[in-house]
């Protein structure tokens, strides 16, 4: 399996839009790996994680084929996670198909109750095909682009905020675990009964080199500790891949260039806009 990782910031993005901070200057005096943007990530070229405002850079910058993307799962309701307002471009006359296909977006119900809420004509849209929104549970498998999916319970501040353990063919599997602090009981629990071994794992490292941090998001010390909590719950593979992701510019200073060692002495590759990954 590949991961593409496209952007691997938090909501305000690195640098912030309107922010002065010292992370924010260095990024916008350095640029390349420094700037992040809002997150999203593509697997195998075909299933996309999130639909965030910087999905339309992704288009132009990472060479993402949206138009030949047909499945989306989203994390939870927070704007770096889901922007329903460009959904509106698959209706009709603004997404001309050359075959009828309808985008699949899959979500929580508060996922799909912002949809309906913020994206305009979309009653239309999905009248005509072009948009299909299907709700998904925690801990209830599905099935989408020949993956099984599983929703696990994240701990996290937007209402039914979930992550995702993604199981390809050969029993390949990845855990996506954007936005959480450490997963809680219920979840680690499904996990431990899954028989499912991740062979990638991304984390949330918002805080960055902060140390708190274990409940809502995490930094690379509570990484740390989420990794020991999956080592135990024997779930990670020969050989998992453990990625950092999800920073924001207020990880106690750090920009890309300060992660990487940081990360890196603890065994964790610090994700950047135009990643890959291979597990
Ligand atoms: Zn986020
Ligand atoms: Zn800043
Ligand atoms: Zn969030």
């Amino acid at each position: 399996m590949k991961l593409k990782y496209l952007g691997t910031a938090a909501a305000e993005a690195v640098p912030a839009l309107f922010c002065e901070c010292e992370v924010c200057e260095r990024a916008r005096e350095l640029g390349g790996r420094n700037v992040r943007t809002r997150s999203q990530a593509l697997l195998d070229g075909r299933l996309l994680i999130d639909f965030p405002a910087d999905t339309y850079l992704h288009v132009l910058r990472e060479g993402l084929r949206l138009h030949e993307i047909n499945s989306c799962i989203v994390t939870h309701c927070h704007s770096d996670h889901i922007y329903p307002g460009d959904l509106w471009c698959l209706i009709s006359y603004a997404g001309r198909r050359r075959e009828k296909r309808a985008f699949h977006l899959y979500g929580t119900g508060a996922v799909l109750e912002m949809v309906r809420a913020q994206c305009e004509d979309i009653e239309q849209i999905i009248r005509e095909g072009g948009l299909c929104l299907h709700e998904i549970r925690p801990f209830e498998p599905f099935e989408v682009e020949g993956y099984r999916v599983t929703a696990l319970k994240a701990d996290h501040g937007a209402p039914e905020s979930v992550v995702y353990a993604v199981e390809g063919p050969g029993g390949k599997a990845m855990l996506y675990a954007h936005d959480t602090g450490l997963l809680q009981e219920e979840s680690m629990e499904y996990l431990r009964g899954s028989g499912l071994r991740f062979g990638l794992v991304s984390y949330d490292c918002t805080n960055g080199l902060l140390e708190h941090g274990e409940r809502n998001h995490m930094g690379i010390n509570g990484d740390v500790r989420f990794r020991e909590l999956l080592e135990k719950a024997g779930v990670l593979a020969e050989g998992c891949v453990h990625v950092a992701n999800h920073f924001s510019h207020n990880g106690g200073g750090a920009g890309y260039d300060e992660m990487v060692p940081a990360a890196g002495e603890r065994g964790f590759l610090t994700s950047y806009d135009g990643m890959e990954v291979e597990f």
